[in-house]
Parts: C-alpha cells; sequence; structure tokens
C-alpha cells in the first residue's frame, strides 16, 4: 500500500488505532499468521463506512475480523487492510420488554462479555454462545453454535453494510441461518450490530448451566493450546472428530500443526506452526479420511491471503 493510503486510513480511525506491518500471528487465537499491510480499529459505525468508502475509491483490498478465533492468515500475510471490530466497537446495551431481554451488541462484543451481560440481566437461552471465543459479529455471519443452541435461536435481527456502504436491517428469516453460514457469509455483508431476544429466567438456573458447559469444553477441549476450534465442519450424519480418531490420526503432526490428542476435531499449534503446516496437514487429513470412510471433510476455519 502506498504511504497516501495509509495516511488515509490513519485520518479516518485515529493514529492509535492503525498498525502497519501487523503480524497476524499476534491478532488470531491459532497464532499464525504473516503480516496485514494495514491493521486499523475504528470505533464507530460513521469511521466504518468512512474505511468502506476510501476501499472503493482507492481500489483497496480489505477484510474485517473480529476475534481471529476461526481463521487461518498465511505466512505471507495480507496486501491491503485488515479492519478489525473487537472492543473499540463493542459496546452492549440491555432493555427489558415484559418478559423478555432485548439485547443490541455492536459487531466487536466479545461473546464471553455479552452472556455475562446477558447473565447479569436475567436472560436464558444463551449459555450456548459464552464459551464460543469471539465476537458477535463473527457468530452472526457464521451463525455459530454449540452445545444445541445455534445464533439463529436467539437472533431477532442485524444491522448489516453492504460493500457499497449500504446499510440494511435484516430480520432473523433475512439473515437466512444455515449450518455455519448465512446471508452474511454469502453476500459478503459486514455486520454492524445484533439484536438479540431473550426469554427471562433464574439467575442461578443460567449460570449453572454457562458453569455446567463451561467444564464440559476444558474436559473436551484442548483449551490451553492455540488452535481455531473446530477445523472443519460437521459432515452430515457424521462427526469430524470421530472420523478423524477412525482414520488413526490423533496426534499425527506436520510441522509444528498437530491433530489434537484431547479432541481429534481440533488442529492445533504446538509450538511454531506456519499456515503451510496446516494447510499441508488438513490436506492429509481429508485425503486420509476420505480414504478411511469415503466422506469428503470441509474446512470451517476460514483461510486468508492465500
Ligand atoms: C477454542 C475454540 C473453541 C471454539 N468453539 C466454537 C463453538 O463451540 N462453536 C462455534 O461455532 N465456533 C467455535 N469456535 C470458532 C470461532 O470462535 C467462531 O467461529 C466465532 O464465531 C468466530 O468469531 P470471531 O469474531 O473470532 O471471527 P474471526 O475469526 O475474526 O472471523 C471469522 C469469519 O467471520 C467474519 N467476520 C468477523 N466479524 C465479522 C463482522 N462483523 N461482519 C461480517 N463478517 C465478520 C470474518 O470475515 C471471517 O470470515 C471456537 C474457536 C476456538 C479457538
Amino acid at each position: 500500500m502506498t504511504e497516501a493510503e495509509i495516511k488515509l486510513i490513519e485520518e479516518i480511525v485515529g493514529e492509535s488505532h492503525l498498525q502497519t506491518d501487523a503480524p497476524m500471528s499476534e491478532h488470531t487465537t491459532f497464532k499464525i499468521g504473516g503480516p496485514a499491510d494495514v491493521l486499523c480499529m475504528p470505533q464507530n459505525k460513521e469511521q466504518i463506512l468512512k474505511l468502506l468508502k476510501a476501499f472503493r475509491e482507492n481500489d483497496i483490498d480489505y477484510f474485517f475480523m473480529g476475534n481471529g478465533s476461526n481463521l487461518l492468515v498465511s505466512d505471507e500475510g495480507f496486501r491491503g487492510v485488515i479492519v478489525k471490530l473487537l472492543d473499540d466497537f463493542g459496546k452492549v446495551n440491555v432493555a427489558q420488554h415484559g418478559n423478555h431481554l432485548i439485547v443490541n451488541a455492536q459487531a466487536g462484543a466479545r461473546m464471553w462479555r455479552l452472556g455475562m451481560t446477558i447473565l447479569e440481566n436475567n436472560g436464558a437461552g444463551f449459555e450456548f454462545g459464552t464459551g464460543i471465543p469471539g465476537t458477535i459479529g463473527g457468530a452472526v455471519m457464521m451463525n455459530a453454535g454449540a452445545y444445541g443452541g445455534e445464533m439463529k435461536d436467539v437472533v431477532s435481527e442485524a444491522s448489516v453494510v453492504t460493500p457499497d456502504g449500504r446499510i440494511l436491517e435484516l430480520s432473523n428469516s433475512a439473515l437466512d441461518f444455515g449450518y455455519r453460514r448465512s446471508a452474511i457469509s454469502d453476500k459478503g455483508l459486514i455486520v454492524l450490530d445484533a439484536t438479540l431476544e431473550l426469554e427471562l429466567g433464574e439467575k442461578d438456573e443460567i449460570k449453572a448451566r454457562i458453569d455446567e458447559l463451561t467444564a464440559k469444553r476444558k474436559l473436551k477441549q484442548p483449551l490451553d493450546v492455540p488452535s481455531a476450534g473446530s477445523t472443519f465442519k460437521r459432515p452430515p450424519g457424521y462427526y469430524a472428530a470421530a472420523l478423524i480418531e477412525e482414520a488413526g490420526l490423533k496426534g499425527f503432526a506436520i510441522g509444528g500443526a498437530c491433530v489434537s490428542e484431547k479432541h481429534a476435531g481440533f488442529v492445533i499449534n504446538q509450538g511454531g506452526a506456519t499456515a503451510a503446516d496446516v494447510v499441508a496437514l488438513t490436506d492429509e487429513i481429508k485425503r486420509r479420511v476420505f480414504e478411511n470412510s469415503g466422506v469428503k471433510l470441509e474446512l470451517e476455519v476460514r483461510k486468508l491471503g492465500f
């Protein structure tokens, strides 16, 4: 990117919210990825709209991310601007209507913090989401889900922006949620904020359910090592982890990337893994699982910069 283009982005988000040559290994839970030319963190909707206009008018490549918990960035990084929507754009507002809790969260709100705010206000039904280590923006886009719950069950509407800068309010049905996809992923939209509608419940019961799911995660998932969560989508009628285990791949490694011993559905970075290691490993997993079971695995993790 040219100095003038970088200056233009800096004028929109402010110097302290922009990084050049930003190592993406510091912005992803996989701890993998080369530098992005520019990484910026807008603090409001107006800045996001100005950024999109600047990208359009100057033909700058861009990518929106949240907490980087479902991302594999290439070792070469990204030539363009990565827009990170996290705590600077993560306000949460709560209102009670009758026996419902209405929660509006900006895209960068972390799922855990959102879950804790909902708990404080006795909202029930979001317990499944509290342990997902992403933002609400990323979760709505992917229709993230766990333990029988999905974002589609709780999101009533979302405010999104099109790449050409039009703001649309999409209802739950217009969001067209499917398994780990939505209208947002299909159409390249950007989530600005989302509204959740929840029933009111008993705080103790809600907390007990969160504690139960947190304990389950700790027991089953390798949370102490870098990863991007479940590497593959669940193939219809199967579990990716079981297929990988049955193919004898638990603990199988290429370079620093390894199939977790604790949960075969997770590829982990056991130290110094490159994106090339992860790609080589996931390709080999796909090949061997197909050979062993005839089932084709598909990546759930999103790739950037390849
Ligand atoms: C230990 C661990 C456990 C996990 N458990 C689960 C689980 O139980 N269930 C589950 O579904 N996932 C799980 N994940 C994966 C991940 O947390 C989710 O997919 C999460 O929704 C990603 O959110 P993010 O903000 O980190 O998105 P990122 O990783 O930053 O981005 C992922 C994708 O979302 C897009 N995106 C991000 N923000 C926006 C936005 N505002 N508008 C439009 N698009 C956007 C990006 O462009 C990218 O394509 C887990 C991950 C880890 C590391």
